[in-house]
């Protein structure tokens, strides 16, 4: 029986796709291989969203050409479908299948490996490829063409296959853990895509249109989790504050069609052109977005309709915290204390240039009112320096904003220009030595930030999952306001507790686990949640 592997590469979404991948294999009767050197067929699964990602992928092709020279590798993911052709001219790769085509990875690698089947054999194979490729060619990828002309009439030597990604209305997903040596915390992706077009950002490019998981299906795979044990489940998307904008379903009518116009020249890059022109191809396609669906309608339902007893709500965009989304959070027992908003800068005139939707003082409300709501949740954010213009003064302005503002946690991202991307064409370039002061600055702003908050939690009781099996002397567990913290003593993983924080070491707290009367131990068994159904929204 073949053996496969796959190996992920970047974000929770990313995640969730290569767990989809996996039940597919599996599904196939293929074999799980326990690591890549003993595969018959090796997936990589890329992520593009700087060029160390790239860098990352390409390098982990070198490696399995060295160590398992023999193997089948099949490249898919975000890079697969930015740069193809890139990725097919590295010697060893067997497939390049774009996130156009991902949902068909398993139907390709299993039918090719035992005999070439023409992509205009799988399902939408045909009607997907001739407008990108007609794109890709007029915007000079001739290479490509070729490529598509060699997969289209059957040689083996060039087996790429990526399509039109706007396209696509397909959401892959299965649960994933949010790290690799923990297993009680499962992800859940419910939407994919994005409809938004920061300046930087490639992701609209190869991840498509925003899309949700209906609110059924994701009743069903957190009721799946609830059954199989698992206590706190982590919904997440690219966007996840867009969920439920496309639902009830993604329709397309033949009537009331109104033509896309033309992009304007200053829009013409690559990714603008093949947009426009998904978007003029689609004829006489339109969707249809019904509105009245919304990321609070889907939490609300999952709080109602399942017995789970944790939600954490992944990263939502400022926007999307609405007060009636803030006011379930803050009063609901069963939603981790945990708000996670994209910042990206403090500077109006950077977020005016990244194209962010939100201006400085709109982000400062909603933090506050977020603070306001929960004083003791995690709020963290995303922030990114030497975004390509940004001056000392416009740096300044996200500095003094951070020092202002009650976060937590940041993550800092250096700006990586991607190929394509109208940031990428912008004049100031930020030198790589200024722009690597300048996280230095804010991660050290941001530790500061993150040992006060754990100060201030010393001498409190918090709640905490154990995230696995402990040691004699302690267990690692994570709070509700997501810190890592060892709580004295050996317990199971997957356990939920109460606990005193009684002092810090390093970035961890230190706790002990709250007792009942009689000195047992004061956990909270499965099921408690039952009788903490929706509650009440209370206005923020
Ligand atoms: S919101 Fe902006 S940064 Fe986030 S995925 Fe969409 S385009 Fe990219």
């Amino acid at each position: 029986m073949a053996r496969f592997y796959i190996e992920n590469f970047g974000c929770r979404a990313t995640q969730a796709d290569g767990a989809a991948l996996e039940r597919q294999f599996l599904e196939r009767g293929l074999e799980h291989a326990g690591a890549a050197r003993d595969a018959e067929i090796v997936v990589l699964n890329t992520c593009t969203v700087t060029e160390g990602a790239d860098k990352d992928a390409r390098a982990s092709i070198r490696r399995l050409q060295r160590v398992n020279p023999d193997c089948r590798i099949l490249v898919t993911g975000c890079y697969a479908q930015r740069a193809p052709e890139e990725l097919a001219a590295l010697p060893g790769v067997t497939w390049v299948v774009g996130n156009s085509h991902k949902h068909q990875a398993a139907e390709i690698a299993t039918s090719l490996s035992v005999g070439f089947v023409p992509l205009a054999e799988l399902p939408g194979g045909q009607e997907r490829i001739p407008p990108f490729r007609k794109e890709r060619e007029r915007v000079g990828h001739p290479a490509l063409g070729q490529l598509f002309k060699a997969q289209l009439s059957g040689d083996r030597t060039s087996n790429v296959i990526v399509g039109d990604i706007f396209a696509h209305t397909e959401l892959l997903a299965a649960p994933v853990f949010e790290a690799a040596n923990e297993r009680t915390r499962p992800n859940l992706k419910v939407q994919d895509g994005c409809d938004n077009r920061c300046s930087f950002c490639v992701i609209p490019y190869v991840r498509g249109q925003s899309r949700s998981l209906p609110s059924e299906r994701v009743i069903a795979e957190v009721r799946t989790l609830v059954e199989a044990g698992y206590r706190e489940v982590v919904i997440s998307g690219i966007n996840l504050g867009r969920w439920g904008r496309d639902l009830p379903a993604v329709r397309y009518s033949s009537l009331a069609v109104r033509e896309t116009p033309p992009e304007s020249p200053s829009t013409s890059s690559f990714f603008g052109a093949q947009e426009s022109a998904a978007k003029r191809t689609a004829g006489s396609e339109r969707r249809i977005a019904n509105s009245d669906q919304r990321l609070v309608d889907l939490i609300r339902a999952i709080l109602s309709q399942t017995a789970l007893e944790r939600l954490r709500i992944s990263s939502v965009e400022p926007m999307d915290w609405s007060d009636e989304l803030i006011g379930l959070a803050a009063a609901s027992e069963r939603i981790a204390k945990h708000a996670h908003v994209p910042m990206q800068s403090g500077s109006d005139r950077v977020l005016r240039r990244m194209h962010r939707k939100y201006r400085p003082w709109h982000y400062r409300e909603k933090i506050l009112k977020i603070r306001k709501a929960m004083p003791t949740a995690a709020i963290g954010a995303d922030v990114m320096v030497g975004f390509p213009g940004e001056t000392e003064a416009e740096f300044d302005e996200t500095r003094s904003m951070i020092e202002e503002l009650p976060f937590t946690y940041l993550h800092v991202f250096t700006y990586s220009a991607r190929p394509g991307t109208p940031a990428a064409e912008q004049p100031g370039q930020v030198p790589v030595a200024v722009a690597r002061e300048r996280n230095r600055v804010l991660r050290e702003i941001a530790a500061g930030k993150k040992a006060a908050f754990m100060r201030s939690l010393v001498g409190t009781v918090v709640g905490a999952i154990t995230l696995q099996s402990g040691g004699a002397e302690f267990t690692e567990a994570l709070t509700d306001n997501y810190l890592k913290m060892k709580v004295s003593g050996h317990h199971e993983a997957n356990r939920w507790m109460d606990a005193k924080v009684e002092g810090m070491n390093g970035e961890m707290l230190m706790g002990k686990p709250m007792v009942g009367p009689a000195g047992e131990p004061a956990w909270r068994e499965p099921g408690w949640s039952v009788a903490h159904a929706a509650p009440p929204i209370v206005v923020a």
